[in-house]
């Protein structure tokens, strides 16, 4: 048993204490897990753009002060009560969404949907007496979907924690926490293309980028990048996509663009952006008959979807998916493995890394649209 369990733990974490503004490095105190919780030391997080949109606060419902970050790696400090599965020392990958394994969604092979522990982006507090393990001097300060990683130390339920090989360098597979699985997730468990098939992928970041990978690796043969952001192109290359469209190239909507290039449509689209007219895109550019359209990007929270119907009526499947539908402990284990084998490369996937202090830059590269993961070391 280490010398701090069932004490407070003082140490720095990265307050946002209002929408938009920088975060500031403070000593917090973290109260010890409470039942079915465990307390880990964060080594490595990286930023994903959904920190981005809470921390902005423009189309969310703002949450602070707030301790945000969810991609990261991490080792066991201590456990709560009833904790049986995880101990000091173990390797861990906290995860936004969770899996209770008792309900009909962890019991379904279809869903990663626990009614338990699902992804919640209001809830600021932790489930078993809902109040925060976060306070400085006294008040509290917000947690964010269930795993708070800009902090050196965090309280995640159990059933937000995948256990890891211990080998894994998690300065690396920290990545696949949130964004790799998601992307790479939501083509080979949800949009599951064909060998030979087109595969459009709208969003060429980390999670639009994995997602393209997933596509690679089912054998697609043609993989079209869809992004504003023309930088973007030259580096998706190195994940297999063939083709691209920048939307601000054309006049006509990109759906007809990519229709026309394709005979009609794609087999397969992953909408990896967030915004709701790539969305609508993404599902009117697939083809009729037998198209499938993935959502993956977090919407703006009043967005609506619009379409006509008859693009539903002519064969036309609209899923969407948390998670490229990974459930966090019993599948991270494995994918994490999967990079292990040599099956999956993430190192391409991280283009920056910045000390702990330096955390505000992190947000700037993603709002400036430079490069994919900025690693996040927290003893530096
Ligand atoms: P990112 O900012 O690195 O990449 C997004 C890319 O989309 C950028 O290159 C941007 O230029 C492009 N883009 C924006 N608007 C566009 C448009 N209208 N048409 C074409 N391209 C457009 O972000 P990321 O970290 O890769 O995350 C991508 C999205 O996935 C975000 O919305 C994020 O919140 C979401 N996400 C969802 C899940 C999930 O489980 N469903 C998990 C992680 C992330
Ligand atoms: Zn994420």
């Amino acid at each position: 048993m280490s010398t701090t369990t069932g004490q407070v733990i003082r140490c720095k974490a990265a307050v946002a204490w209002e929408a938009g503004k920088p975060l500031v490095i403070e000593e917090v105190e973290v109260a010890p897990p409470q039942k079915m919780e465990v307390r880990i030391k964060i080594l490595f997080t990286s930023l994903c753009h959904t920190d981005v949109y809470f921390w902005e606060a423009k189309g969310q419902n703002p949450v602070f002060p707030r301790i945000l970050g969810h991609e990261a790696g991490g080792v066991v400090e201590s456990v709560g009560e009833g904790v049986t599965d995880l101990q000091p020392g173990d390797h861990v990958l906290p995860v936004f969404t969770g899996e209770c394994k008792e309900c009909a969604h962890c019991k379904s092979e279809e869903s990663n949907m626990c009614d338990l522990l699902r992804i919640n982006t209001d809830r600021g507090v932790m489930l078993h007496d809902q109040k925060s393990r976060f306070s400085i001097n006294g008040k509290p300060i917000f947690h964010f979907v269930g795993t708070s990683t800009f902090s050196e130390y965090t309280v995640v339920h159990v059933g937000c924690l995948a256990k890891i090989n211990p080998l894994a360098p998690l300065d690396k597979v920290c990545v696949l926490s949130c964004g790799i699985s998601t992307g790479l997730g939501a083509t080979l468990n949800v949009a599951k293309p064909k060998k030979g098939s087109s595969v459009a992928v709208f969003g060429l970041g980390a999670v639009g980028l994995a997602a393209a990978e997933g596509a690679r690796i089912s054998g697609a043969s043609r993989i079209i990048g869809v992004d504003l952001n023309a930088n973007r192109f030259e580096l998706a290359k190195k994940f297999g996509v063939t083709e691209f469209v920048n939307p601000k190239d054309y006049k006509k909507p990109v759906q007809e663009v990519i229709a026309e290039m394709t005979n009609g449509g794609v087999d397969r689209s992953v909408e990896c952006t967030g915004h709701i007219d790539a969305m609508i895109s993404a599902f009117e550019c697939v083809h009729d008959g037998w198209g499938v359209a993935v959502l993956v990007g977090v919407p703006h929270k009043d967005a609506v979807f619009k379409t006509n119907p008859m693009n539903l009526l002519n064969e036309r499947t609209l899923k969407g998916t948390f998670f490229g539908n990974y459930k966090p402990r019993s599948d991270i284990p494995s994918v994490v493995e999967k990079y292990m084998n040599k099956e999956l490369e993430v190192e391409k996937f991280i283009t920056h890394e910045v000390p702990f202090s330096e955390i505000n830059k992190a947000f700037d590269l993603m709002l400036k649209g430079e490069g994919l993961r900025c690693i996040i070391r927290m003893d530096a």
